[in-house]
């Protein structure tokens, strides 16, 4: 046996320390107990030594080295390479060994704490191979790559079945690609105030013939872990590409498709050249596509991901962000990166029995987006009560399984071809009714916002504007398309009747409700005039009010109007 230690700490080397472990494991063994190999690793060591230099990186080694050896004894530990340390001990006290030594760790570290990450093995045989045990301690230890505070994970069987797992996903990647294993289902996005599909995401499933069935929480972690996300986002382009030019050559509209793509695709290739080069040989328009890319990848990197984002959108397509608000937002991107479209996370929803706050925050969050000129979608959309929510705080698009999950190209393919009727999109939402459908929904019935004196707080403390609607009116009839709740309230407290979100014929209207209201309804919507409006009712009330047509849908004819009740008086005196 070569006794060889380590410059810098005087532990063991690596080799010497494989003779020293195997001889303790077996002399526990021998005694009836069982041994454990544990690894250690500093959280952040990289940086450290950038920050202070190599000589206070080399004292924090050594101080590790001394409180291990405090714990464990010189010759049950080693330093294998740079801040990774590994010791053999009696599994019975290890974790009170760890826990005394994360506190003298903590007393000892001088500029400011790293958090240690330990992963134990428990060797359970003496066949066991140690250079093998000592892998797997690593392993464990590894799990904690994303943990921020000392740690302690053991190695078990499932992290076997999930090390098997991802190996075989990444040594099946090109082979799943090549073969389709990896379809691409399609989810809707709703526009809200028409219901039609104006945009849909492409999300990745492996349907393995040997495995079964994959979902993302299976693959994209182990993909982007090992730098080839790329090539599956890339195909996923390639797929969509596919997907419009069919859609196309049934003479049909597509509209515009969302990829999601990860951090680590900005670094393994040009992701913007190789879509924009795929786009451009598929000869399709740069904004049939958009680009999703979740808050935390903006916040690993922010002037990188800022570049990247900007030439994304110089190229002329669209950036959104995910899952915003499922981490820790900054608001702070939002002031200095412009983004096409805000994707509030679906936890904001699913929290919704968790009390008023949620929805408080969602209302505010959609009108400040509305404000910076973002759109707005809200995914995780499940009930009837989430979809009225978000129509009324104005939030532009929704996404859920309330309208549907994510579904296979061949079931998209026959909606599409389903819903097509003289030539008008009933379901999707065509090219070109798009602008006036955009124009309509980005009118935002909250800017002129000011305090309403209302009995109910709670209701008052995310509606607080004054009443706004936008109506859509045909040749002879009229329905509302839009209104905040302020409008809601105010119609109902102020109205004998109201017209409601269905076409209502004039005529249909009795005479003694459509005062000449209607008729300055119908002269803006037919000559653009801008009118301030005074109606009086016979109860002395009148109500003022200013309205503008803000689009015509170059398809229908349909004109859209948008209305705001400036003020009520009664004989007088103001009451709203
Ligand atoms: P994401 O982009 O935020 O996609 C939304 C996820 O929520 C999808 O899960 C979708 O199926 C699910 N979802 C949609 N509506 C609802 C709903 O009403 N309720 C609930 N509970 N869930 C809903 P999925 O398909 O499992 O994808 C998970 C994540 O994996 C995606 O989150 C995306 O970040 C990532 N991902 C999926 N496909 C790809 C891909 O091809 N490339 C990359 N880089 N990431 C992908
Ligand atoms: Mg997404
Ligand atoms: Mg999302």
């Amino acid at each position: 046996m070569e006794k060889t230690y380590d410059n810098l700490t005087g532990l063991p080397s690596m080799s010497y320390f494989y003779e020293l472990a195997e001889a303790e494991i077996n002399h526990l063994l021998a005694k009836g107990d069982t041994p454990a190999i544990v690894f250690f690793d500093i959280t952040g060591m990289k940086q450290y030594n950038h920050k202070h230099g190599f000589r206070l990186g080399d004292e924090l080694l050594i101080a590790l080295a001394s409180i291990l050896i405090e714990q464990f004894g010189n010759e049950n530990c080693s330093r294998f390479i740079q801040d990774h340390f590994v010791v053999v001990t009696n599994s019975k006290d290890v974790e009170d060994k760890v826990e005394r030594l994360f506190s003298a760790w903590k007393k000892r570290a001088k500029m400011g704490v790293l958090p240690l990450r330990v992963g134990v093995y428990v060797v359970d045989s003496a066949n066991t191979d140690v250079v093998v045990a000592c892998d797997n301690a690593k392993v464990a230890c590894d799990l904690l790559r994303n943990t921020y505070t000392s740690d302690i994970r053991y190695y078990n069987k499932e992290l076997e079945q999930d090390l098997e797992k991802k190996e075989y996903i990444i040594s099946h990647l090109d082979q799943a690609i090549a073969n389709k294993w990896i379809n691409v289902y399609y989810q809707p996005i709703v526009r809200a105030i028409n219901g039609r599909v104006c945009e849909e995401e492409a999300l990745s499933r492996w349907i393995d013939p040997e495995r079964g069935f994959f979902s993302p929480a299976d693959f994209i972690d182990i993909l982007e872990e090992a730098h080839l996300i790329y090539k599956l986002d890339l195909y996923v382009v390639d797929q969509v590409i596919e997907k419009i030019k069919t859609i196309k050559s049934l003479g049909l509209d597509p509209v515009t498709h969302s990829v999601n793509l990860s951090r680590t695709d900005f670094n393994d290739c040009d992701i913007v050249g190789e879509i924009c080069a795929r786009m451009d040989a598929a000869e399709l328009d740069h904004s049939l596509l958009t680009i999703e890319i979740t808050e935390s990848i903006i916040a690993s990197d922010f002037e990188y991901m800022k570049l990247q984002v900007n030439r994304f959108r110089e190229l002329g397509f669209k950036v959104w962000m995910d899952d915003f608000g499922s981490g820790y937002s900054s608001l702070d991107v939002l002031h200095d990166l412009e983004f096409d479209l805000i994707k509030f996370d679906m936890s904001f929803l699913h929290k919704f029995g968790d009390g008023i706050n949620g929805k408080i925050i969602l209302s505010n969050l959609v009108r400040m987006a509305t404000d910076l000129g973002i759109d707005t979608v809200c995914e995780g959309v499940e009930t009837e009560e989430h979809e009225a929510f978000l129509q009324d705080i104005g939030c532009i698009k929704l996404q859920g399984y309330y309208y549907t999950k994510p579904l296979p190209l061949e079931n998209v393919v026959d909606r599409y071809i389903h819903c097509e009727h003289n030539g008008v999109h009933i379901d999707f939402e065509s090219t070109a009714e798009m602008p006036y459908f955009e124009n309509l929904s980005k009118i935002n019935l909250y800017d002129l916002s000011w305090a309403l004196e209302t009995e109910d707080r709670e209701f008052d403390r995310f509606y607080n504007s004054i009443p706004m609607v936008v109506m859509e009116l045909t040749d002879d009839s009229v329905r509302i398309a839009r209104c905040n709740a302020s409008y809601l309230e105010f119609s109902r407290r102020t109205f004998p009747r109201n017209v409601g979100k269905e076409f209502e014929r004039f005529d249909t209207i009795p005479e003694q409700h459509r005062g000449s209201f209607l008729a300055y309804l119908i002269e803006c919507a037919n000559t653009g005039k801008r009118l301030f409006v005074d109606e009086a009712f016979p109860n002395g009330t009148t109500v003022h009010t200013f309205m503008r047509r803000i689009a015509i849908n170059p398809v229908t004819g349909i004109r859209a109007v948008a209305i705001a009740v400036l003020s009520v008086t009664s004989d007088g005196n103001e009451m709203v």
